[in-house]
């Protein structure tokens, strides 16, 4: 009786008092929070009547290393009874930080080896972009300011970030967007096209995603980032990899821009820092942008949060990438990847309306379709309905509808066993047969 009254009483609260993040707001008013959870362990996830489900999707893509984990709760511990905050702004710093930073220089592709930190994906790429521009106007070039971004990309919701978000009804959500930023298609001809018809001499940077994530996990056309690499060579443009998602592990290498061969000069990354036990984020700058920086900078580097290098954010990286490398989860991630796979064609044997299935690691999608042959969609997408199955079922994944999709996205926690993997593919299976 207790724990319902206690129940009714949080999801009144809920309604009354909470604006959700990226939340349909008028379901949250009519049935309230479908899920309060209260504890995870694992892959899994359980709420406050004990109810325990497959986190299908890592939360948001980035509980990498899985929940539960007391280390990083000790290590957050140990760091806030020491030194709870202290600030990095000017010359002072403190000790989790500088490992951090030194450790994730060891991690990342060569030449990128100094780490601006920030305290999420938003802010790192909004540093990104600043950082960029600034980079150009201590180069001489002030009108290499203009940003360009892919259709279907997913860049965060801080000005800059929304403003470089290809998928427009994330732009939609406000009137006015910052300047600059352009989207294209995902072809080598056609940013090659762009720029040479807004003049190379007008752009700062090209950002992207190794897989678009929120768009539907898409994985690029083959050569695609070879052919970005020499684009922006050839025309003096700066290239961004957004690896806020794919970042520590997710894609079976430890950045998933190693996937395709290529170094860009800048990565923003985030999410998978920490697993999410901490906020945490940061912007990786080659050395030649760094050293530019150094020598061209007169008087201050305007530009740093309150919570740059947060010392119990970096006290909590450093547990995780810990683990990450103790457990071998991103060789794991790369094994269970391809079981994962294996299973999404199974599912494309045994039901009609899955499409094409694809996945890179531990981050995947299946289309879901009306007609296999012709990959027609349904006209209404029915990948909510399947979502809302599998959550009765004990599995939470998440469905892509922007501009006419209807996938199902996966991205499980990186400690995923094959029996878990086998697990959420029967569960699956299930959902999709409910709805067939
Ligand atoms: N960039 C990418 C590729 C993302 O997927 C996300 C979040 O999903 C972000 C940036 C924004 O990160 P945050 O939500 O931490 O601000």
């Amino acid at each position: 009786q207790g724990m319902i009254s206690t129940y009714s009483e949080l999801i009144e609260l809920d309604k009354k008092h909470f604006l959700h993040p990226t939340s349909p707001i008028k379901q949250q008013q009519e049935k309230g929070a479908t899920f309060i959870f209260d504890k995870g362990e694992g892959i899994y996830l359980k709420d406050i009547h004990g109810n325990k489900v497959i986190d299908g999707l890592s939360s948001l893509w980035n509980v990498n290393i899985g929940h539960g984990r007391e280390e990083l709760g000790k290590a957050a511990m140990e760091q806030m009874a020491r030194l709870g905050f202290s600030s990095c702004f000017a010359t002072f710093s403190h000790e989790p930080a500088i490992r951090l930073a030194a450790k994730i220089a060891e991690l990342t592709p060569e030449g990128l080896n100094t780490i601006f930190f920030t305290s999420g994906g938003s802010e790192s790429n909004d540093t990104a972009f600043k950082l960029v521009r600034h980079y150009w106007k201590l180069q001489g070039k002030p009108e290499k300011k203009k940003i360009i971004s892919r259709k279907r990309s997913y860049h965060g919701v801080a000005m800059g970030a929304t403003s470089a978000t290809g998928l427009k009804p994330f732009r939609d959500f406000t009137t006015s967007l910052a300047p600059d930023f352009y989207y294209v298609e995902s072809t080598g001809a056609a940013l090659r096209s762009f720029i040479e018809s807004e003049g190379a001499e007008t752009i700062a940077a090209f950002i992207s995603e190794p897989i678009q994530g929120t768009g539907g996990v898409h994985l690029p056309p083959q050569n695609y980032f070879k052919e970005v690499r020499e684009i922006c060579d050839e025309y003096d443009i700066l290239f961004i990899a957004d690896e806020v998602i794919t970042g520590f592990g997710r894609t079976g290498t430890y950045f998933g821009i190693e996937q395709f061969g290529v170094i860009p000069d800048l990565m923003s990354v985030a999410k998978g820092i920490t697993s999410g036990y901490a906020p945490l984020g940061g912007v990786i700058l080659s050395e030649k942008i760094h050293q530019d920086l150094i020598e061209k900078t007169e008087g201050l580097f305007m530009h740093g949060y309150t919570y740059s290098g947060h010392p119990v954010s970096c006290a909590v990286a450093l547990k995780n990438i810990d683990i990450i490398e103790r457990e071998s989860l991103v060789e794991n991630s790369r094994v269970m990847g391809e079981e994962m796979l294996k299973g999404f064609k199974w599912l494309q044997q045994e039901h009609s309306i899955v499409g094409e299935v694809r996945a890179l690691g531990l981050m995947g999608a299946i289309e879901i379709v009306k007609n296999k042959q012709t990959a027609q969609r349904f006209d209404k997408p029915i990948s909510p309905l399947i979502v809302e199955e599998s959550m009765k079922y004990g599995l939470i994944h998440r469905g892509v509808i922007y501009e006419g999709a209807d996938t199902l996205i996966f991205a499980p926690p990186l400690v995923i066993s094959k029996e878990e993997i086998h697990k959420m593919i029967n569960l699956l299976d299930k959902a999709l047969t409910a709805v067939e």
